[in-house]
Order: C-alpha cells, then structure tokens, then sequence
C-alpha cells in the first residue's frame, strides 16, 4: 500500500519525538512491504511564528486531503500571550472539527515492565489496567457559546454544553464497535441525575444497547467513576463519554498508567484518514535536550496502521518492538528505574526501529 502521511511536528519536544515515529513507521512500511510518504505542515506556535496565524489555510486544507495526520505537540510559554483565538491549541481544535473527528480513542494500559511506576497500590495494578476512553470530541459545552457579561458592576459567565440525538448515537457507536474488538463490555458515563445532556445521553445510549446484545452495557456517573478508576480500573473495557468528562477522566486515566510519555491517542470520524498523537504535551523543560520519551507518538503511529490503514500485523509488529525493548531494560529519564540503561530519544527510537 501507499499511504500519504501529514505530519505536524509542531512545538517543544514535538519535532524530537515525531521524527522517531517517522523512523520506526519507515522501518515498517519497508519490513511488510508499503510505502508511507510523510509531509511535514506548520501548525501551533512555529506556524504562528512563521506567518502569525496557529493554523494557516495551506496546512488545514493538507490534513484534509492526508490519508492520515500524525502530529506531536504544539504550545508553550511563549505563545501564552497571544489573543485566545489565534492560540497554539486552537489549531488543533480546529483541525478536529475541519475534518469531523468526532471521537478520541484513548487506550489506558499498564506494560509490565512499568507496572511500579503506577502511583496506584500494586495489588490494584497487579488486577491488570487495559481499558479505553471513547470520548466525545467536537460537541459538549468546549463548543457552545461561551459569554461573560457585566452586570450592576459584576462580571457573570456562561458556557452552553448542548448535545444532539445524532452526536450522541455516533460516539456510542464507535463505543460499542470498539467493545466488539475488545472484551465486549461498554460502560457510558454521564451526570443524568442533574443534567438533561445526560439523560438524553442514558436516553439514546440504552436504545443503542439493544443493538449489541452481544456487549454488556452499563450506565456510571461520572463522580463514581472518577472514584473507580483509582479503586478499581480492571473492571473496565470501554468507557464511553461527554467531551468535558473524558478530558478529565483520560487524564486520570493515563495518570494511573505510571508515564505520560507512553500513551498513544487517536481522533477518528466517519472516513478512515483521522490525527494521531500522543496525550501529553510540548514539554518546554526538556525540549531540544534529546530527552524525551518517544513511545507515545511511536504507539500513535501504530494506532494509525491499525485503525486507518487496516494494517493489523504491521500495527503489532511496532507494539512488540516497544515490549521487546523495554523487557531488554532500556528507558528514557521519565520511566527511568535502578539496573535499567538509560537512553536518550533519538536511541530509544533507533532500538524499536532495529526491533520491527
Ligand atoms: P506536558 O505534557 O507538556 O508536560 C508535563 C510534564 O511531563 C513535564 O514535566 C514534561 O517534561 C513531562 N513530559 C511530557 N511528555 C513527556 C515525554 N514524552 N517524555 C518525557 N517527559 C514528558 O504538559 P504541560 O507542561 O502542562 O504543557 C506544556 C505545553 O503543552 C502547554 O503549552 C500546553 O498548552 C501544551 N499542551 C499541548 C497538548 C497538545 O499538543 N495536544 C496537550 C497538552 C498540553
């Protein structure tokens, strides 16, 4: 296959660890016999930078013709003054919603090797931690109106979260097919005893259950389920929720997981092409040091063969890379621990490449 790739590098340590995604996705695509083409687009502060705008036209219009987006970071202290609209974030949120991914995928999975780094008890990690957070992403109150007012000398905001029959129906469906991939369980996480965004949300998702007889369903509210994750994250597959709830859930979801630097996401929609990144941020303290922990943006990639190209084995043949050289004890400094060798980004990538 031939595959046209956009590749955001972005700000920080964006462009360290994409480059050795690049590198281990090249390796691949060489092994199983494809060829990925990868073209690299300005956005967030270096597009800001360049030509004063988070996201120039030439670079969204790119993504949406890309079969795929792969992107690093973008942010940091130095864009924090710039006017709200034209911030390093927006350009992704505008991405998002140019290309209608509506649903994040985010996996929150121990590996073994890395099980002490879990701040969480390890009888709770020793029951096993591998489950994924379907989370609304382009509706909910992050895309209402947001307003502050003065009123008599007061200052009053408002931030409207309003949810349709139809955007609630496709994320559930993205849940339950994802839970049919996996151990057939879906939990749907709401706030239905005070808010009517959540009762439509039960509403609509208990209608949909009935067309998947075959995964169990069942309904949380989310101050519960904050409570599970900590108490007891292996009883959970797939976790369906509201734009807010899953950012902040996922978050703590990934916390419980030991490294931020792991963990791989996924933005899909109804076409196949979708943006995959890692969950964490442009890391201004470490960036241009070779530091930084690549596997989250190498896993990213790995999700991208999975679930826009369909390349299940080539998606696996990069999972096992990353096992093979963590059991042989290499680590970066953030999952660094005693009698393991440390190495740097650019090695770490280097090692799962010569592993594919
Ligand atoms: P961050 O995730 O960038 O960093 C938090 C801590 O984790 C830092 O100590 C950092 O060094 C460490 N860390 C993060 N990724 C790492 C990696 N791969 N390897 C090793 N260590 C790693 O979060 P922050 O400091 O709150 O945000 C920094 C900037 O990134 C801000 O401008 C923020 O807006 C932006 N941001 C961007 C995204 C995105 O592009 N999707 C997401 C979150 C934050």
């Amino acid at each position: 296959m031939e595959k046209h790739i956009v590749v955001i590098k972005g700000d920080g340590i964006g462009p360290e660890i994409v480059t050795e995604a690049m590198k281990v996705m090249t390796k691949t695509a060489e092994k199983f016999g494809h060829t990925f083409h990868f073209e690299e687009v300005d956005a967030g502060g270096c597009a800001i930078d360049k030509y004063g705008e988070c996201l120039p036209q030439e670079s969204l219009e790119k993504c949406l013709k890309a079969d795929s987006v792969l992107l690093g970071a973008v942010g940091g202290p130095k864009w924090e003054q710039v006017d709200k609209n034209n911030r390093p974030e927006k350009a992704l949120l505008r991405i998002r919603s140019a290309m209608g991914l509506y649903a994040n995928l985010r996996p929150a999975k121990i590996f073994p090797h890395l099980s002490h780094s879990s701040p969480l008890k390890q009888e709770i990690v020793e029951k096993g931690i591998d489950f994924v957070i379907v989370r609304e992403l382009i509706g909910g109150i992050y895309f209402g109106a947001h307003e502050t007012v003065t009123q008599q000398g007061e200052k009053r905001a408002t931030d409207l979260m309003a949810y349709s029959e139809q955007e609630i129906e496709r994320i559930g469906r993205t849940a339950f097919e994802t839970a049919r991939k996996r151990g057939s369980r879906v939990i749907s996480v709401d706030k239905a005893n005070v808010l009517d965004c959540s009762r439509l949300w039960r509403e609509v998702m208990h209608r949909l259950s009935s067309e998947y007889p075959d995964v169990a369903y069942s309904d949380m509210l989310v101050d519960n389920c904050a409570m599970q994750i900590v108490k007891d994250p292996s009883q959970f597959d797939v976790v369906v929720t509201e734009n807010m709830f899953g950012d902040i859930l996922s978050d703590e979801a990934s916390m419980i997981t030991g490294s931020i630097g792991m963990i791989p996401s996924s933005s899909l929609g109804e076409s196949t092409n979708g943006m995959y990144e890692p969950i964490h941020g442009s890391a201004p303290d470490i960036a241009g040091m070779n530091l930084a922990n690549p596997i989250g943006t190498i896993l990213s990639g790995a999700m991208m063969l999975k679930y826009s190209f369909g390349m299940q084995q080539e998606s696996q043949a990069i999972e096992d890379a990353v096992s093979k050289v963590l059991d042989e004890g290499f680590r970066t400094g953030d999952i660094m621990s005693e009698g393991c060798t440390r190495v740097s980004c650019s090695q770490m990538g280097d090692l799962i490449a010569a592993r594919i």
